[in-house]
């Protein structure tokens, strides 16, 4: 009796053992803090949602054909030299880097107000159209990644903001008989880029 009980408490023991060693304990989920993704909306954009907007038809992109410049430079000219009241034609410029920083939109005192731009050089396109100036040459030279970035994002605020399709997103070659915003403007890239969004 005594040898069978050894027996019973050595065969208890090896199961036990054997069981053990296919043990592994569950595994437990971590719960951290972690901040929600970023909205991958840049500063300057979100900055836009404080003014009003009245209609706008379409969207019409222009270089200022010089190497440097940026807002306040642009809107001295068109008051002193075009003798415009209202100043800065465009609603936006995006800067290069010389003048105003590289991607830097800088915001239109039309944009403000919801004025009519002095940009197009076609009563439609200036009464409906939101002009966005590129600082640059582009018939000599290229738009910055930056830039383009900028604009990408600026754009496609403006289209959903103000209900503007795809395809009045226009050079201002489109509205009359210029070469702006100059040969080497991506425009292409930047129509397939907005159809992708
Ligand atoms: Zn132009």
């Amino acid at each position: 009796m005594n040898f069978q009980k050894k027996i019973y408490r050595y065969l208890f023991f090896v199961v036990l053992i054997c069981f053990s060693g296919c043990y592994t304990p569950p595994e437990f989920k971590q719960i951290t803090a972690t901040k929600p993704p970023e909205k991958k909306v840049p500063y300057f954009i979100s900055q836009l949602d404080r003014y009003s907007v009245r209609e706008w038809k379409y969207i019409v992109i222009h270089h200022s054909a010089s190497e440097s410049g940026c807002a306040a430079e642009f809107d001295k000219f068109h008051r002193e030299k075009r003798h415009w009241e209202n100043g800065l034609g465009y609603h936006f410029v995006i800067g290069n880097g010389n003048g105003a920083g590289n991607g830097q939109i800088e915001i239109g005192n039309r944009w403000m107000n919801q004025l009519n731009g002095a940009h197009a050089g076609i009563q439609e396109y200036n009464h409906y159209g939101i002009g966005i100036c590129l600082v640059g040459n582009f018939n000599t030279s290229y738009p910055t990644e930056a830039q383009m970035n900028s604009l990408f994002a600026l754009v496609k605020y403006l289209q959903e903001r103000c209900y503007i399709p795809a395809e009045n997103v226009l050079m201002h070659r489109h509205c009359k008989e210029t070469d702006c915003p100059g040969k080497n403007f991506p425009y292409y890239q930047l129509l397939a880029k907005i159809s992708r969004y």
